[in-house]
């Protein structure tokens, strides 16, 4: 197909009596068998069309979709890996999927030990004491945790305020602080792209309730003073949260609860294959030092002798924040992938993920600048300043273009302190090939001509759309065109 072609919508191919299959004649008398008041006035406006051009319409539009399975995807801190299929056909198993979230403890003994399991995992590779695979989200996580946070400090009698984060940080941190009623205030990033320490000293005080901190951080460097920070928070009798984002960077190497974090969340979509894009299911469980387990949601996969169960009987507890266990779906998936790999095998993703990125940087460090570090964790962030000011290419312009050569582009425009960013995490599961076509891309579309670039992609159906309009102003209703 070309794909230059826009695909017509199916209310346009749309023929009166069109049907993909036919109903016998109804041979019961309807006559009066609902109120005329019940009755619509006719049939509903709907496309009417033959089996062959519904299924050829949606076959089509599904090829025109990008996704893990079918180009190299680097969208920094989504962490787009491979979801291996093993674990797909896995969770779908009948045994899980036909369990019902309202049927006793007693009748799914099995799902509840594999989710007390995934509790103590995610436990363990924190390095924290207690875990609840509620939340739905990363971003729900850090809600949940604030909340606990703020019920935890009650309890103590501490009237706390404040929530302190990086600029660098993901929006959704200051978000969930504003949600769960703090104040927000931003901590100036160093030269260096880590946590200025004087700014964060300047702004700590009594009122400071907890510090979010993304370790690795959004430029892909892990903060080394992360000791110095954690005790600083602690001193002064605050938490410190980690955005566990970019887990896929550390596992099995250090632990959030070993460098000092009391609380954080894992993004099962990211670090442990949950399939994500198009928007959903997550699952953000999270992990919690010891005095804070007592206000993790309710309920929690418990174990007595042999027999699992759900523990409702947690007084000092938030209460729910996401109906039955969470997202079991994804949450399955993350326990396969944890136990194929085992200890071993995640610390290796990790070497990998690292391994990967530090490659692409330093394939592209020459042209691209990276203006924070050397080296990166398993991320980087690659400025097109230079390439804007001298030759008027910007970071958009470069994102665009890469449709073309069949990438996804990165993520761009995040972090905000670096300018014209594009934010690049090729993550483990990418051959050195791939890697090196997506560099070789990036290096040649440096050396095009910026007008050609201006108006990229030039070979999608759609070219450039005007997002802000298209999020405005959606449109989700097709309208016939009226007849004159
Ligand atoms: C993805 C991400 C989040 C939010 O997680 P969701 O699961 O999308 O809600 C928060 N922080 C960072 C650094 C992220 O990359």
């Amino acid at each position: 197909m070309d794909k230059t072609q826009a695909t017509e919508l199916l209310f346009e191919l749309s023929r009166p009596g069109r049907r993909t299959h036919r109903l016998p004649d109804c041979d019961v008398p309807t006559e009066g068998s609902l109120p005329a008041s019940a009755l619509a006035e006719g049939p509903p406006p709907l496309p009417e069309v033959g089996e062959i051009d519904l299924v050829r319409h949606f076959i089509n539009l599904s090829t025109r979709n990008m996704s893990i399975d079918t180009n190299f995807y680097p969208l920094g801190s989504c962490t787009m890996k491979y979801n291996p299929k093993r674990h797909e056909r896995l969770a779908a198993h009948p045994s899980m999927t036909d369990l019902h979230p309202l049927q006793s403890d007693e009748s799914c003994q099995g799902l509840l030990a594999i989710l007390w399991e995934m509790q103590e995992l995610l436990a363990e590779i924190a390095g924290l004491d207690g875990v609840s695979l509620q939340p739905a989200a990363g971003a729900q996580g850090e809600l949940t945790a604030l909340l606990m946070a703020a019920a935890y400090f009650r309890h103590k009698g501490e009237r706390r305020s404040r929530v302190l984060i990086p600029d660098s940080a993901h929006g959704t941190n200051p978000a969930s602080a504003a949600l769960a009623g703090f104040d927000t205030v931003s901590v100036k990033s160093n030269s260096r792209g880590l946590v200025d320490l004087d700014d964060l000293r300047s702004k700590l005080d009594e009122r400071t309730a907890v510090f979010m901190i993304t370790n690795p951080n959004t430029l892909g460097l892990f903060d080394d003073q992360i000791a110095t920070i954690t005790e600083l928070l602690h001193h002064k009798g605050a938490l410190v949260y980690l955005d566990g984002a970019n887990m896929n960077a550390i596992l099995g190497i250090t632990r959030p609860g070993d460098f000092g974090a009391d609380m954080m969340h894992y993004n099962v979509h990211k670090t442990f294959t949950g399939p994500h894009g198009a928007g959903g299911p997550g699952a953000g469980p999270i992990a919690v030092r010891k005095q804070l387990v007592p206000f993790l949601p309710t309920p929690l996969v418990a174990r007595s002798g042999e027999r699992f169960y759900l523990d409702y009987d947690r007084p000092q507890s938030i209460g729910r924040v996401r109906s039955f266990f969470g997202n079991v779906g994804i949450l399955l998936r993350g326990w396969l992938y944890i136990r194929t790999l085992g200890p071993r095998g995640l610390r290796e993703v990790s070497e990998n993920a690292v391994l990967n990125a530090n490659y692409l940087l330093s394939r592209l460090k020459g042209v691209y600048e990276v203006p924070h570090g050397e080296r990166c964790m398993h991320e980087f962030v690659a400025s097109a300043w230079t390439l804007k000011r001298e030759r008027k290419i910007s970071a958009m312009d470069i994102g665009k273009r890469l449709l073309d050569f069949g990438f996804h582009a990165p993520t761009v425009y995040f972090p905000l302190v670096v300018k014209e960013a594009l934010m690049i995490e090729p993550t483990e599961t990418e051959s050195k090939e791939t890697l090196d076509a997506f560099a070789d891309a990036l290096l040649q579309i440096s050396r095009e001509d910026a007008d050609f670039l201006h108006e990229a992609p030039h070979e999608l159906a759609l070219s450039r759309p005007d997002e802000v309009k298209a999020a405005k102003e959606t449109v989700l209703r097709w309208q016939a065109p009226s007849t004159p």
